[in-house]
């Protein structure tokens, strides 16, 4: 009998139907099926279990968004705008159900974790969700996936202390509003830094609010920034808020735009670091949270570098759950979803 340890991917053909013009948008379908041909033609496949999404409750998405931003999305939508408020936020007919369907994943794989599942859990949505405010779409993002996984984690389960670890090459803007007066959450992000980066946000000084502050952790690189400076912050600042906040779970909005191949930041990130990044993940989800992490997908525009990366990112996750140096090794029986590929 054939045992492997597992890696749960929560992603779903409806993905594919947020429509954003077919133009020169890069935030396309195309990356979605970069990612599972990769995966699913490579050293992981045996480990893949696959899950659908599902549609939010609509009390999860007022945990974060306004019942007017909804709202307007909504008719934004069935009233055939191609935008809403700027171009960067494409829209076609089914945009309004589709990122509903996005913020499900990441609420499908906190029920994957909180029901005994114990390997990596990589939700392989869009859109992308961490630049939206609670009443206004930004840089391709309309609902804000990892802040509504946190708060239904919390809701759900009880789960109060949640760090969110951010390693998109741009600020998570509106993780950091949801979080700017909260106490009970870590916000870290590491991102190229806002005098040369969209959005502008997630300078050093950005720290938190009354009571919260020291809850937000803003690392700005310099352009040009390469693997050492990261896995330097990683074993140095990030590593020790951890040991200081003593997170019950992890979310991690897991944009993989720094890579020095995609021309989205000025950030020179090789495909290993994703690796790396993956297994120090992964230890510490073990360390701190006993393996309690999701990641959701944000950024990563350059179809062959982010598929690669998010395959280096999940060996990493996998070698720290399976306590090996890279190669995995025989673990339980595997069970779970058939194996198929969209
Ligand atoms: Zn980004």
């Amino acid at each position: 009998m054939t045992t492997v340890p597992q890696i749960a991917l929560i992603r779903d053909p409806r993905f594919l139907e947020h429509d954003t013009g077919g133009g020169d948008h890069p935030e396309t379908p195309e990356r979605l099926l970069a990612i599972e041909q990769q995966l699913c033609n490579g050293p992981l496949a045996p480990h893949l279990v696959f899950h659908s999404s599902r549609m939010p409750q609509r009390e999860d998405l007022l945990s974060f968004h306004s019942e007017a931003w909804l709202f307007r999305f909504e008719e934004a939508v069935l009233a055939g705008r191609t935008y809403i408020d700027h171009p960067d936020n494409q829209v076609g007919y089914e945009t309004y159900q589709v990122a509903q369907l996005s913020a499900g994943s990441g609420m499908v794989a906190v029920d994957l974790v909180e029901g005994g599942f114990s390997g990596p859990v990589f939700s392989c949505t869009r859109p992308p969700g961490h630049h939206a405010e609670p009443g206004m779409p930004l840089g391709f993002c309309f609902l804000n996936n990892c802040v509504l996984a946190v708060r239904y984690w919390q809701k759900e389960y009880g789960r109060r202390r949640i760090c969110v670890l951010d390693f998109d090459a741009h600020h998570g803007n509106g993780i950091q509003t949801a979080f700017d007066k909260d106490v009970d959450t870590l916000y870290i992000s590491i991102h190229e830094h806002p005098s040369f980066s969209y959005p502008g946000t997630g300078y050093q000084e950005e720290q938190g609010t009354g009571p919260a502050r020291g809850t937000v952790l803003n690392i700005p690189l310099a352009p040009g920034a390469g693997d050492a400076r990261v896995i330097e912050v990683l074993d140095g600042p990030v590593q020790d808020a951890l040991e200081r906040f003593q997170p019950q779970c992890l979310v991690v909005a897991a944009g993989f735009d720094a890579h020095r191949l995609d021309d989205m930041s000025g950030l020179a990130w090789s495909t290993d670091l994703y690796r790396i990044i993956g297994f120090r993940l992964g230890d510490w989800a073990a360390r701190f949270c006993r393996g309690r992490m999701i990641s959701i997908l944000e950024g990563g525009y350059h179809p062959d570098s982010l598929a690669a990366s998010v395959e280096a990112y999940l060996a990493g996750q996998l070698s720290a759950v399976t306590g090996s140096e890279g190669n995995s090794h025989p673990g339980r029986e595997k069970s779970g979803e058939k194996q198929r590929c969209l």
